[in-house]
């Protein structure tokens, strides 16, 4: 049995009685549903000394034009959020950590490598990797980065949606473009600094969306690529997960959708271009190769079903071919 290590842990009634937990204590972290967190703790990838939970906060969980981070996924689905993010939600893991899990710590979670997500002695015996306790990335052993990937499933729906985030700290407020909020490295995924809380996701209004998630088992496994779509009187948005170590927009497909009907020819244009940002590494679940090409067939089915295309029966055939 894997044991967590000890900890202290705080429960804090308010955002601001968590954010000067956190501003005081140099090796503290933030503690939501605890269904990524505590799991790595088991596996000693974070062993913090204090956990701050923000699960007796009741401001964190509004649901309305705002979503509070602390709204459990399950929350999230039966919600009258956009339908790509109730998707994303309603494809995270399982019921029970559905019923658990936060938006909040969706958008934060660690990202993931066959090389990282194992226990203490699994890691051990191959000398460790950059990403915890090592100096070589056993992905790619020149790269001076490392290439875990971003695995949330809400994140590039929210970035499809134009979602800003609001995160506290006791130092003070600010809101920024979800894209903002990550970067391209494995290890340091988050521009959130390590006192802020994120409090809140804003979602501007949308006129549809959709999520689509390439995974092995239809019925829970995290994402190997996750298409998401948008569309706003701004235009047409599609972002990309699992495929970097952040979720990203697709600038360059969302350029080229700009003022464009979605005719079969213009869609299929698109889905090329998303899937030539699509960058898949070899250290998850499904050859890399395969998850590249069905990016671009993940984008086209996202952009049909935007236009008003059925693809339900398409959505099935995935769910059962994976299996
Ligand atoms: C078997 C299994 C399968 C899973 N499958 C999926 C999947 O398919 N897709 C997917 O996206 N996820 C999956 N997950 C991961 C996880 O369950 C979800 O991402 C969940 O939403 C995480 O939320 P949480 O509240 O439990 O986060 P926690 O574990 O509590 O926290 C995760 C991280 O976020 C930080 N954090 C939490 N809340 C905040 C906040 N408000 N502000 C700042 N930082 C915060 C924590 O400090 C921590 O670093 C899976 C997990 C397991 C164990």
């Amino acid at each position: 049995m894997m044991r967590l290590p000890w900890f202290q842990y705080r429960a804090p009634q308010s955002v601001a009685e968590a954010a000067r937990i956190l501003a005081g204590e140099g090796d503290a972290m933030l503690i939501a549903g605890g269904t990524d967190l505590l799991p790595n703790m088991k596996r000693r990838q974070m062993a913090p000394k204090m956990l701050v939970s923000l699960s007796s906060i009741d401001a964190l969980k509004r649901n309305g034009s705002v979503y509070g981070a602390g709204l459990t996924l399950t929350q999230v689905v039966n919600s009258n959020a956009p339908k790509a993010l109730r998707q994303a939600a309603h494809q995270v893991a399982t019921v029970h950590l559905r019923n658990m899990g936060t938006l909040g710590g969706n958008l934060c979670l660690d990202t993931r490598c066959n090389y990282y997500n194992q226990n203490y002695e699994w890691r051990k015996a191959i000398d460790f990797c950059l990403k915890k306790d090592g100096d070589v990335c056993w992905v790619a052993t020149a790269s001076k980065r490392c290439v875990a990937a971003s695995s949330t499933d809400c994140a590039p729906a929210l970035l499809a949606l134009g979602a800003r985030v609001h995160l506290v700290s006791s130092s003070g407020e600010r809101e920024i473009g979800l894209e903002e909020l990550y970067n391209n490295d494995g290890m340091d995924y988050l521009k959130r600094r390590p006192d802020e809380i994120l409090t809140e996701v804003l979602i501007p209004p949308s006129l549809a969306s959709t999520y689509w998630k390439l995974r092995r088992r239809g019925a829970f496994d995290f994402p190997v690529l996750g298409v998401a779509a948008a569309a706003s009187p701004q235009g047409v948005r599609i972002a990309l997960g699992a495929v970097a170590s952040r979720p990203f927009l697709v600038h360059k497909a969302n350029d080229f959708l700009e003022g464009k009907e979605l005719t079969d020819e213009v869609i299929d244009e698109a889905a090329k271009l998303v899937a030539s940002r699509a960058k898949p590494m070899d250290n998850a679940d499904l050859d890399l190769y395969w998850r590249k090409d069905v990016a671009v067939e993940l984008a086209r089915y996202a952009l049909r079903e935007l236009r008003g295309d059925d693809m339900r029966e398409t959505r099935l055939r995935i769910a059962r071919q994976l299996v």
